[in-house]
């Protein structure tokens, strides 16, 4: 995919940590079948990025939307859910936005969660995007709310016959993942990057060979996204119901399911559960638990917000699944992505395969001779990867020491009242090359 003409939120502004240490805020009231709402919203509520995003205020402070802006909703509701002193609020703004979130959406019916989460943060995506609709596709996707829920996968088919690979990605805002044959969360996500043979009247036109042909097509996760959301598929088409309890774990790896291996785990931690109890897609009862900036979990049914614990949250018959990139990522490959990437924002194993493209430029810029990148066998992926933690290690450090001499020489200044000659600002520079 082409890099992006213009980032529309700087990665480097998403936080994921808590910006904010408090216990869990508001309960929400129900106005009629309104469940499905307010369990979304409370998982919404503290999702971290988005949650430390939406109480900086910075959206609306710079909102340029006229009428209409869910952002700016979704901001106030937040705002109002974490800080007030209620022990319940009505979620109204958003109700009166149902319509307009989608169509389809009545007031007053049981509507499917996922559904309205999937509709709520499309349309959370077309408020970042207002008045730039223009962008390229690349583009739309560095929005604030695509950086924190988006994903790509890539489709890979490989023809039986002649080898010939063909490849797609696209964007994700959630996983949806097929229950029936699987009883734990991990095992659904084994069958979702298992190959599926194509043949017979599912054949593939392979363009090689020029025929149909029986061909191996495989999904794998190409770039993860910060807030994973699973969806068990717990609905069939006419909204009868699988029961069954899905084992899913409290740390899940990723990295069993990337396109490309990776040097390290690629760790989420789960912050909230979305339940559905009762017996079909129309009836029932949803409720929620979250895990609130306080580190505790709770338990968020309508109205009422309770303490619980982690065993607690683990049995449940969950419908959706929200995860976290969990944090201690922030290694020498992490800033290797802040200081190379032409292009931010964009998660290191997917780079992985752009790199030689962008790679002689990057090291043009930079007038270094980095060590062999060719050399390195061309299955061995690790060799590659720590040869370029090598080089940017290199690259980090010569940033930091020119830096370092840039302040040395403003301290300088203001203590002398004068620039003091280059030649004072060299001499400890030998030992530290040497880093
Ligand atoms: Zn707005
Ligand atoms: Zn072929």
């Amino acid at each position: 995919m082409a890099p992006p003409q213009r980032i529309l939120f700087s990665p480097e502004k998403i936080c994921m940590d808590w910006q904010q240490r408090q216990k869990a805020g508001a309960g929400l009231y129900n106005v009629g079948n309104t469940c499905f709402l307010n369990s979304v919203l409370q998982c919404l509520t503290y999702t971290p990025p988005l949650a430390n995003y939406l109480l900086s205020h910075e959206h609306s402070s710079s909102c340029r939307q006229q009428g209409f802006c869910l952002m700016c909703i979704m901001e106030a509701h937040v705002n109002n859910a974490w800080n007030t002193s209620a022990s319940a609020i009505q979620p109204r703004d958003v109700i009166s936005a149902l319509p307009r979130i989608g169509g389809h959406f009545m007031l007053g019916m049981q509507e499917d969660a996922h559904d309205f989460l999937r509709c709520t943060v499309t349309a959370m995506q077309r408020a970042c995007l207002a008045g730039s609709s223009a962008w390229d596709t690349s583009s739309q996707y560095s929005t604030i709310v695509h950086q924190i829920f988006g994903g790509f996968l890539r489709s890979r088919v490989t023809c039986c016959s002649c080898k010939a690979v063909s490849n797609s990605c696209e964007a994700f805002l959630d996983v949806p993942l097929d229950i029936e044959a699987a009883s734990s969360v991990t095992a659904a996500l084994e069958n979702f990057v298992k190959p599926e043979r194509l043949a017979g009247e599912n054949s593939f036109q392979c363009n090689r060979c020029d025929e149909m042909v029986t061909a191996l097509k495989r999904f794998t996760i190409d770039r993860a996204p910060r807030v994973l959301t699973l969806c068990l598929k717990r609905f069939d088409f006419y909204g009868k119901k699988i029961g069954k309890f899905v084992q899913y774990p409290q740390y899940l790896d990723l990295w069993p399911y990337m396109s490309q291996g990776a040097a390290e785990p690629l760790r989420y931690a789960l912050y909230a559960v979305l339940v559905h109890s009762g017996g079909s897609c129309q009836a029932g009862h949803y409720f929620c638990y979250t895990k609130a900036s306080d580190g505790l979990w709770y338990q968020m049914n309508d109205t009422l917000v309770d303490r619980c614990d982690i065993n607690t949250v683990l049995v449940q018959q969950a419908y959706l699944l929200f995860y976290v990139r969990a944090a201690g990522e922030k290694s020498l490959l992490r800033q290797r992505e802040r200081s190379r990437s032409p292009w931010h924002g964009y998660d290191l194993r997917s780079q992985f395969v752009e790199y030689k493209e962008y790679y002689p430029l990057a090291r043009r810029k930079r007038r270094m001779s980095p060590p062999s990148y060719d050399h390195a066998p061309n299955d061995n992926n690790l060799t590659k990867e720590l040869i370029r933690i090598v080089q940017d290690t290199v690259i980090v450090t010569k940033q930091y020491k020119k830096f370092l001499q840039i302040m040395m020489a403003k301290l300088r200044k203001e203590a002398c009242g004068r620039t003091p000659p280059r030649s004072a600002l060299l001499p400890p520079a030998r030992k530290e090359e040497q880093l």
